[in-house]
């Protein structure tokens, strides 16, 4: 399974940072890797010409209806539109300061693949959640709560954040990524069937150049989400460069 990196670029980005996409695009020419960036809304018309498909250029959120008196809210339609292939949902930071829960998650995925659109589900614990020893029950409970059923592996990819390593610099141990990420595959088995087999699980909290290569060698890690490391282009460049070929896998 190809790898995929993909960029969040959060509430962060001008127009004075567009150059950074045609220099994510030359760094990333020759990698094996799938290659994403998710700027704000109002970079991702022009992210998208600039990227011209060299890479893809995703949404970090959508609506869940298509058109409507939603003020303020873009919808999955209106993303692709605007040339997005891809979009962030249920990130931790929409569910904690939105108060987005699975079912609107749910709803949303729904809403992104009726227009084709490739979704990053995020699930991840906090760490009072860890420290009580409910990590897996608590990404089993987003698997079924935010995951629609019927998701084809083409268009599902499902982010790993544990909360307590976004931002902070912090990442789990290897062991615990693996336990996650092997907790996750069986849990997608049994909500989408065989076709869980080839979804991706990136892990995503605190990926940068000298973590990376490591990480994405674990086995059952298809790839990073990253936050920080994705707003400039030499770290990036590193993350994406940290791919292993696919016979380097663990
Ligand atoms: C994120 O919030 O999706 C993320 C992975 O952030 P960071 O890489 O900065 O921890």
């Amino acid at each position: 399974m190809q790898q995929l990196i993909a960029g969040n670029w959060k509430m962060h980005g001008l127009t004075g940072q567009l150059p950074l996409i045609e220099a994510i695009c030359r760094a990333s020419a020759r990698s094996p890797a799938d290659i994403l960036i998710c700027p704000p809304f109002t970079l991702i018309a022009r992210a998208a010409e600039i990227a011209a498909g060299r890479i893809a250029i995703g949404g970090q959120d959508c609506a869940i209806t298509e058109t409507g008196p939603c003020t303020g809210d873009v919808s999955a339609e209106m993303l692709k539109d605007a040339g997005a292939t891809a979009v962030i949902l249920g990130h931790s930071e929409r569910r904690h300061h939105h108060g987005e829960t699975n079912a609107v998650v749910f709803a949303k995925a729904q809403a992104a693949a009726e227009q084709g659109l490739s979704t990053i589900i995020c699930i991840g614990e906090t760490q009072g959640q860890r420290i009580a020893g409910a990590a897996l029950t608590v990404c089993a409970e987003q698997i079924a709560g935010s995951v629609p059923s019927q998701s084809h592996s083409s268009r599902l990819v499902i982010g790993y954040e544990p909360l307590w390593a976004i931002g902070s610099g912090v990442v789990p141990s290897a062991d615990e990524i693996v336990e996650v990420h092997r907790h996750i595959r069986a849990c997608l088995i049994a909500h989408i069937g065989a076709e869980a087999l080839n979804v991706r699980i990136l892990y995503g909290g605190s990926v940068n150049p000298s973590n990376a290569a490591s990480i994405l060698r674990l086995p059952e890690v298809g790839g990073a989400l990253v936050g920080g490391a994705s707003l400039a282009v030499t770290e990036f460049a590193s993350v994406i460069q940290a791919v292993p070929c696919q016979q380097n896998r663990s």
